[in-house]
């Protein structure tokens, strides 16, 4: 866990075997404290991060999403909601079975985190479904992120364990309105909009009230 250096201002001192005994005593309690402290700290991680991807997991994504919801309504700013969802992903489950589907949504996890800044908040929503938080940012440049996260996706093959498999994705978006009453609204309305993009087909981005085009 560590090492414990004991110095002296007594000239000519010199430690001997006697001094061992209470040092041990001392690292014993310091080494309690340091491994208390790791652990504290793993929990406190673990606690607001989906295992799978490394990615916030739901509560935590809400509980961001909540803080930057009330600072956008209090300062009149924009905030957009990305719905993400995986086309057919069960097929890729029962094709290549659930490792392979595992290890394509680490994969997908990771690239969509480096597709985004670092003030945007990405988490795990449920199974196969992403929320992309983007504050400061309206509808136009929701769509434009969106999509480009969409074509990307669909370009690049994933590789996994089964080789390289083409994954593809439907987004609905919605960004805040005066109407809007809460941020579970503005994820509800992603949600219709995603539901739109897979009717109309998959690999798909919708808008919240708007037509697809
Ligand atoms: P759709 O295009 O309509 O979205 O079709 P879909 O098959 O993707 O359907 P849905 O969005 O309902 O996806 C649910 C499937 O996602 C079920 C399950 O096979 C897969 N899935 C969800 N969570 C996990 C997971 O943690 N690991 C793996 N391997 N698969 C998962
Ligand atoms: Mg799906
Ligand atoms: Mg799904």
């Amino acid at each position: 866990l560590g090492a414990l250096s004991v110095d002296t201002r007594q000239n000519q001192k010199q430690f001997t075997q006697a001094d061992i005994g209470p040092l041990s005593t001392l690292a014993d309690y310091a080494a309690i404290a340091i491994y208390n402290a790791r652990l504290f700290a793993a929990v406190q991680v673990a606690l607001i991060t989906d295992g799978l991807t490394g990615l916030y997991n739901r509560r935590h994504l809400m509980a961001l999403a909540e803080q930057e919801y009330q600072r956008a309504r209090r300062f009149g700013r924009p905030l957009s909601a990305l719905m993400i969802d995986l086309d057919h992903f069960k097929v890729v489950n029962d094709t290549y079975g659930h490792a392979t589907g595992d290890q394509v949504l680490s994969e997908i996890a990771r690239r969509l985190k480096s597709g985004v800044r670092t003030i945007d908040i990405l988490g795990r929503y449920g199974g196969e479904e992403f929320v992309l938080f983007l504050p400061e940012t309206a509808l136009p440049g929701a769509g434009l992120l969106g999509n480009r996260l969409r074509q990307g996706m669909a370009s690049t093959p994933v590789l996994s364990i089964a080789g390289a498999l083409t994954i593809t994705m439907s987004i609905g978006v919605a960004t805040t309105s005066p109407d809007l009453p809460d941020v579970a609204t503005l994820v509800a309305r992603a949600d219709a909009a995603l539901y739109a993009a897979k009717q109309a087909g998959r690999n798909r981005l919708a808008a919240y009230g708007l037509p697809i085009n």
